[in-house]
């Protein structure tokens, strides 16, 4: 994952100095998954240094010194994109009201920070828990309560400054400027740092510098949370432009259909880190989040007396094929062959639906192979399916030679360059006994030179399939011989 190449603060660190810009986006500092939201002048990001789970940032594009340099038409994205965070912080953490804070170092003009020369880009930092900021930075400092950032500049008065939103002593929300009462307060202001202040605050100490704490876990929590926060406003939004940014519904579509596929990376890290229960978990998520969005598009499309599904719908319904395969996989590793046997089940419905017009294959085969591997004796006597009650019977050798049929259709048809076509085809010919169709797949699978992962999970899935005790073992163990010598 990208996670791990982006500090959030580096001014927070003592000891290294870069001359690279984290926030200047074209440094590639912070990975694209950890983007959250894009505006026109200003974009939101999770970055690493998760003192606690939820901690975002608001920044500019342009390597602006403090948001007290932001020209004056990004004050009212800034407002939006906070709404945005206040939103998914009350929705998701329960918490009302946050704290926001800016160190505005470049303040005085500076453009590096003082102590370690790092570039200063102006950025917003944003923490779901209810915190008095305000006692701290009073102790050295004059404070002004202002009605927002947008007065940042005539308040500043050309210094260094903190900025903040939050809670005082006296439980009032105030949003204020601080600013130092002399050269020496001064030189302090630009050098402080609040994080580690605030990580003591929370009773978190040693979190406060993102080295020490980059909080992985909590970054991956994060970003899975808003994607699926952020499904749920696209699923309720009925023209309000409370928290949406300037683009139209759309866009916002496909904007949470990157959620979800950033959700799936993570379900991916997850697998590969040998925690199925958390990758099972993150695509559930997905799959609630995507499920209530098809609800809502079916329910526009029917209230508007049309049959079609249209290309948002359809979208919509591929990415959750998706996920029902992927969750299907993940069940299966941990050997729980009914589950996957379902989640592959819900997959194959919405891709066998004519509406989403799906060419993949990969659910309608899967769903038969968990079967076989639930149930071996299932090739031999169909019957035997029956006594699993949770699960939806079907007739396994007839659903295969159906399969097949469809496979060789694609195959030589709409499919022909798809290696997965062919590798479906090759693994369901082996379950049906049907040796030419076995190699005529796996031929053209190898003729579209497949990347070595697909290769692997085809092989891996011929060898489980050619352990069991089955009418096709002989077969199956030539094909899984047939598969190794690639
Ligand atoms: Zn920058």
């Amino acid at each position: 994952m990208a996670f791990r190449t982006s500090p959030s603060d580096p001014s927070d660190s003592g000891e290294h100095a870069t001359e690279r810009c984290v926030y200047c986006l074209g440094n590639a500092e912070i990975g694209e998954d950890q983007i959250l939201a894009r505006g026109r002048l200003l974009y939101l990001c999770a970055p690493l240094g998760q003192l606690t789970e939820g901690y975002l940032v608001i920044a500019p594009y342009q390597c602006i010194g403090s948001l007290s340099q932001l020209p004056v038409q990004a004050f009212p994205e800034l407002a939006r994109l906070k709404r945005i965070v206040e939103g998914f912080y009350h929705a998701t953490y329960r918490v009302e009201p946050a704290t926001y804070y800016e160190q505005g170092r470049a303040g005085g003009g500076a453009a590096t920070d003082a102590a370690n020369g790092f570039p200063l880009h102006a950025h917003l930092c944003c923490l779901p828990v209810t915190l008095d900021l305000h006692s701290i930075l009073a102790r050295n400092c004059t404070g002004q309560d202002l009605s927002g950032p947008h007065e940042l500049l005539p308040a500043a008065r050309g210094e260094p400054y903190v900025y903040v939103e939050s809670m005082d002593a006296f439980g009032r929300y105030r949003r204020s400027v601080y600013r130092a009462d002399s050269d020496e307060a001064r030189m302090e202001l630009r050098h402080m740092r609040l994080k580690p202040t605030i990580a003591e605050l929370m009773n978190l100490p040693g979190r406060g510098d993102w080295r020490c704490y980059p909080g992985d876990q909590e970054l991956q929590q994060l970003v899975m949370k808003f994607g699926a926060h952020r499904l749920e406003v696209v699923n309720k939004w009925h023209g309000d432009e409370a928290d949406c940014l300037p683009n139209d519904k759309e866009s916002i579509m496909a904007e949470a259909v990157e959620e979800i596929k950033r959700l799936a990376t993570i379900a991916r890290a997850y697998r590969d880190a040998g925690d199925p229960a958390a990758a099972a978990g993150a695509l559930e998520q997905g799959i609630d989040a995507l499920e209530a969005a098809l609800t809502e598009k079916e329910g526009a499309r029917n209230a508007a007396g049309s049959a079609d599904a249209d290309a948002g719908e359809a979208a919509i319904a591929v990415h959750l094929a998706d996920l029902y395969g992927m969750l299907g996989g993940t069940l299966r590793e941990e050997g729980n062959y009914l589950a996957a046997a379902a989640a592959y089940d819900r997959g194959f419905r919405l891709e066998s639906d004519p509406r989403y017009a799906m060419q993949s294959t990969y659910n309608a085969l899967n769903r038969l192979t968990a079967r076989i591997l639930l149930c071996p004796g299932c090739l031999a006597d169909p019957d035997l399916l029956r006594t699993e009650r949770d699960l939806e019977f079907v007739y396994v050798r007839h659903a295969l030679a159906d399969l097949s049929a469809r496979l060789h259709r694609q195959v030589s048809g709409a499919r022909a360059g798809d290696f997965w076509a062919a590798g479906d085809l090759s693994v369901t010919c082996a379950l049906n006994g049907d040796e030419q169709g076995m190699y005529h797949g796996l031929e053209e699978f190898i003729r579209l030179s497949p990347p070595p992962t697909v290769y692997d999970a085809y092989r891996h899935s011929i060898e489980a399939l050619a352990r069991l005790d089955t009418p096709r073992k002989a077969l199956l163990l030539t094909s899984g011989r047939a598969w190794s010598r690639q």
